[in-house]
């Protein structure tokens, strides 16, 4: 059971206990003004397409070379690629920065939040990472780049190096279980945390969104930062609705050490 004054998983250096630990959940609506779109939410470009669903589930990419080499090719066209942080991923690095405590938990793959200085250890991915790759065979993991350069140079489906099994993107297909470990740690922090803001997602996937649940239930003051309403709206202490590269910067800022 995490101590509602220690910040888990992540060192904050000497002054930490004191200072109020900040979660940040972020999900599509975070990085849509990197121009990313939403993929997998409940409106999201895959849910209301299935034949993109299928590119991104994985009963469907495992049994199927021809979903494979779609699945590839669709990677190689990502707009996360070229996605550069925006005004909200740098809002948050800054909080970090500043020395407050913070821990973020996304629904996003894009990277996004570690390219604007957030470090790694202190993000937790929900649904992995596209910039890496992970061989379902061996486990073995690799650069989403050099897959890429192998699909450019006509390898449609690459298999893993080390075993020749199957490759994909270390993200979280449909289908698959979330990583037991992100998972329990996101729940600590939840648990830990004195704020809990939750950015630009819909707070309709779970587990994710339960997450928000957890923090108010332990006491964490509940901020929603969301265009459309949520579930949770009710149970929060502050929702907003502005633009979120907009909100977010000056919410933020409250909360500097
Ligand atoms: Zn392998």
């Amino acid at each position: 059971m995490a101590e509602r004054d220690s910040a888990p998983a992540g060192d904050d250096g000497p002054g930490s206990g004191t200072a109020p630990l900040v979660a940040i959940l972020t999900g599509a609506g975070v990085s849509t003004d990197s121009g990313i779109p939403d993929y997998r939410g409940p409106q999201g470009v895959w849910r209301r397409d299935p034949e993109a669903e299928k590119l991104v589930t994985y009963e469907c990419y495992m049994a199927d070379p021809d979903i494979r080499r779609r699945s590839w090719a669709m990677r190689g066209e990502s707009p996360v690629w070229q996605a550069r942080p925006n005004a909200a991923h740098e809002a948050i690095a800054r909080l970090e920065g500043s020395g407050t405590p913070v821990r973020v938990i996304t629904q996003n793959v894009d990277g996004l939040h570690q390219a604007a200085g957030v470090p790694g250890r202190k993000v937790l991915e929900l649904h992995g990472n596209a910039r890496s790759v992970v061989c379902t065979a061996c486990g073995a993991r690799s650069t989403m780049e050099s897959a890429l350069a192998r699909v450019g140079a006509g390898e449609a489906d690459p298999a893993c190096l080390e075993c020749g099994g199957v490759l994909k993107s270390a993200t979280v297909m449909f289908g698959q279980a979330l990583d037991a470990d992100v998972l329990g740690s996101a729940v600590a922090v939840a648990r830990a945390c004195d704020v809990f803001l939750a950015v630009g997602t819909s707070l309709q996937v779970q587990p994710a969104a339960s997450l928000a649940g957890l923090a108010a239930e332990s006491g964490a003051r509940l901020v929603v930062v969301n265009a459309e309403p949520t579930p949770y709206d009710a149970l929060a202490d502050e929702v907003v609705r502005e633009p979120i590269s907009e909100a977010l910067p000056a919410l933020l800022a409250a909360l500097h050490s």
